[in-house]
């Protein structure tokens, strides 16, 4: 047995937990974090990026299509082996190296093995070598991310369906895929895997695809995947599943029956706090954390959580966002440094609550950030919602033949600031970053007009917005 002390015990070496104890050893304490699996967590080996490696060949050749003079260049399909092969390049082959060696240039020290809590500031990790006993003399930050949701359907289990897991790191399409879930990872694994020739079928409980999408940027994003062959049954849910010798089969509450090869269940996430021993330090085991804007677990002073765990928003970079924070709060608080807390603070997470972008690389993308129309009116504040048809700018018709895109901003009336940004079409992604940065510097309107966006860009959508509010209404 192995015995050590740090300032700082990080739990989980995903992207968040890297960010921890980075930023809190840049602000002089000592640091150690433990991983279970591979340095780098679920996004660098499971998640955003190999499912955005996937997505870029089919997202490269209709993007050549769409131009006349490149689309005679493309003479072929999506190749899904060179699709998978650049998927496991952007993944060095699962391979953390170069992410350990990174950790121990910025004198963190790395633990592999399995954490668990003893009892306060207190974390024992079982490793092959045997156990290594740690103990904070600060704080423990819990980075442990979470876990597919596998729902409790008869006989699910028994078919070996695939989770996110592998469909990101699968190695050949399946002939036939039926995918549980209308949220992001079921969208963008059917945009991938119908690129691929796999004849796609989305099951799908509620009435709409990316629900808390802005109703439009659904409907676009529904419209094409079945214009590229994808079979999307709404409103409907497995009741049971089994497998034949070839394929699996799901009876559905409608009484119909998908059969496909492979079954990709997408129905949401579940906290990864099983096993952690949080029952020795008064918590419940499987529960998401509960945080206030400094990331401290409430009722605690010396416990955090950041990234996918805490349920705040998950999404890596609003993970890596709460972890600036933290490394930096549990720094200063150790230091007894002043505690910048206050909204938009340098110790809080302030963009949590209402400004979180997202990108959902479906053809067409979908690129938002803040509030939809729908969730600004219910927060009661006076509201005027602007569309605008991208196709219509000059930029669009330069990017793309027959570009098809639409935007909308939701603007406080009372403020005269923006409130929500939502852009869809090709390549929008992009776009994204100007509309963040409107809504967290709460720039008036009025001040918008000098923000003079490049000709021929799609971004001139930013001048349409302001012109269609109206000049006068915005001074
Ligand atoms: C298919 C898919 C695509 C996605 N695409 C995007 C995207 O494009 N953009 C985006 O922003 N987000 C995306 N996300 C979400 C993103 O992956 C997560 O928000 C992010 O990975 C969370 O990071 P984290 O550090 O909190 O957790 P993780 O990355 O899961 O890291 C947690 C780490 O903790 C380790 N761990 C857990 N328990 C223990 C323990 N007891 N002891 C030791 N180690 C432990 C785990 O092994 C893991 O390495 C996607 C998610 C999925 C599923």
């Amino acid at each position: 047995m192995v015995a050590r002390e740090y300032d700082l015990i990080v739990i989980g070496a995903g992207a968040v937990g890297e960010n921890v104890a980075d930023y809190a050893t840049k602000g002089g304490l000592t640091a150690v974090i433990v991983e279970a699996e591979l340095v780098g967590g679920e996004c660098s080996y499971w998640a955003c990026m190999p499912s955005k490696g996937l997505l870029r060949a089919g997202a490269a050749v209709r993007a050549a299509r769409a131009v006349d003079g490149a689309k005679q260049a493309v003479t072929g399909d999506v190749d899904p082996a060179g699709a998978f092969a650049r998927r496991t390049v952007l993944t060095h082959n699962w391979d953390d190296t170069s992410q350990a060696d990174w950790l121990a240039s910025v004198d963190i020290d790395l633990v592999r093995g399995h954490a668990h809590f003893t009892g306060e500031r207190a974390v024992t990790v079982s490793t092959p070598e045997g156990d290594v006993e740690l103990t904070a003399r600060h704080a423990v930050t819990v980075s442990t991310g979470s876990d597919p949701l596998m729902p409790d359907i008869p006989g699910l289990a028994g078919i070996d369906p695939w989770t996110s897991r592998n469909a990101t790191s699968a190695t050949e399409a399946p002939g036939s895929l039926a995918i549980l879930g209308g949220g992001v990872v079921g969208c963008e694994m059917a945009t991938a895997y119908a690129s691929f020739g796999t004849k796609v079928t989305m099951i799908v409980r509620g009435d709409t695809l990316l629900a808390g999408q802005e109703p439009f940027a659904r409907e676009a994003v529904q419209a094409s995947l079945e214009k590229a062959g994808v079979s999307i049954r709404m409103g409907v849910e497995v009741t049971k599943a089994h497998r034949t010798e070839s394929n699996a089969v799901l009876d559905l509450s409608d009484g119909s029956r998908v059969v496909a090869a492979q079954v990709l269940v997408a129905t949401g996430r579940t906290p990864r706090t099983h096993g952690l021993g949080l029952e020795a330090i008064g918590l419940t085991s499987g529960a998401w954390l509960e945080v206030d804007d400094t990331l401290r677990v409430k009722g605690y002073d010396w416990l955090y959580a950041t990234g996918d765990v805490n349920h705040r928003a998950l999404l890596t970079h609003q993970g890596k966002y709460q972890a600036r924070a933290a490394g930096d709060v549990i720094a200063a608080r150790a230091a007894g440094r002043h505690v910048d807390d206050a909204k938009w603070g340098r110790h809080v997470a302030s963009a949590d609550h209402e400004v979180v972008p997202q990108v959902t690389f479906t053809d067409p993308e979908v690129a938002s950030v803040g509030l939809t129309a729908d969730a600004a009116g219910k927060t009661g504040r006076s509201i005027r919602v602007i569309d605008y048809d991208l196709s219509w700018i000059a930029g669009a018709s330069a990017h793309a033949d027959d570009y098809e895109g639409r935007a909308r901003a939701v603007i406080d009336e009372d403020r005269q600031v923006l409130l929500g940004v939502t852009f869809v079409g090709p390549d929008v992604a992009e776009m994204i970053q100007a509309a963040t940065i409107a809504i967290v510097a709460e720039v008036p309107l009025s001040r918008l007009w000098h923000a003079v966006p490049a000709y021929p860009t799609v971004n001139e959508v930013w001048l349409r917005f302001l012109e269609t509010y109206g000049r006068e209404e915005s001074a």
